[in-house]
């Protein structure tokens, strides 16, 4: 379901929500009340100002993103999504298609911590749960690759990120939101995207 987080005493980082914030343009002003309102970053000369190396409750800044959310739709939603990879550092392992679609999980997980932990550890290669995923499953000889989000974020920001990593290494790759399963947006747990090129 989206904007219910999955386990209590998650956290995620500022540059996370900055990005998601940075995505919002013209809508800045939405986050600035939002998230002060969570108590998530500071006002400073009528600026919203997140430390770089804070961590927040991932439960109230789900609130805050519901409540922009819900003013600014699906389409400015996708937008966002669309825009997170754009600035985002990726590990040498990300050279295709495939590797990108996976390393969204692991970016996912890098950027969130439970109990002061993060959830996923660069070193051993180990991944923690209590956020839930974001799913790669590709076709055998097809150029078609199922990806389940099953985690808080909503359906039309996930179907945003998932298009920009895919068109980062393979230019013309589509992706589209498979209707005849359940989806996130009706209270359902997972969202299915099909990623073709
Ligand atoms: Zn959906």
């Amino acid at each position: 379901m989206q904007f219910r987080v999955f386990e209590k005493d998650i956290e995620v980082n500022a540059p996370t929500v900055n990005s998601i914030v940075a995505g919002l343009g013209y809508f800045t002003n939405l986050s600035k009340r939002y998230l002060s309102r969570e108590k998530i970053g500071k006002i400073v000369n009528k600026q919203l100002v997140l430390d770089s190396g804070e961590w927040y409750s991932q439960a109230a800044w789900l609130r805050a993103f519901e409540n922009i959310a819900q003013q600014i739709g699906d389409k400015v939603l996708f937008k966002i999504g669309l825009s997170i990879p754009e600035n985002a550092v990726f590990p040498p392992f990300v050279v295709d298609i495939d590797t990108a679609v996976q390393s969204i999980d692991i970016a996912y997980h890098i950027n969130h911590r439970k109990n002061g932990r993060e959830l996923f550890n660069m070193e051993t290669g180990v991944m923690y749960e209590g956020i839930g995923h974001y799913g790669y499953e590709r076709l055998p000889g097809q150029n078609k690759i199922i990806s389940v989000s099953r985690n808080p974020y909503p359906c039309a920001f996930d179907r945003g990120i998932i298009t920009a990593m895919a068109r980062k290494f393979q230019s013309g790759a589509a992706v589209v939101h498979d209707d005849s399963k359940e989806c996130r947006k009706d209270g359902r747990e997972t969202c299915t995207y099909i990623v073709t090129w």
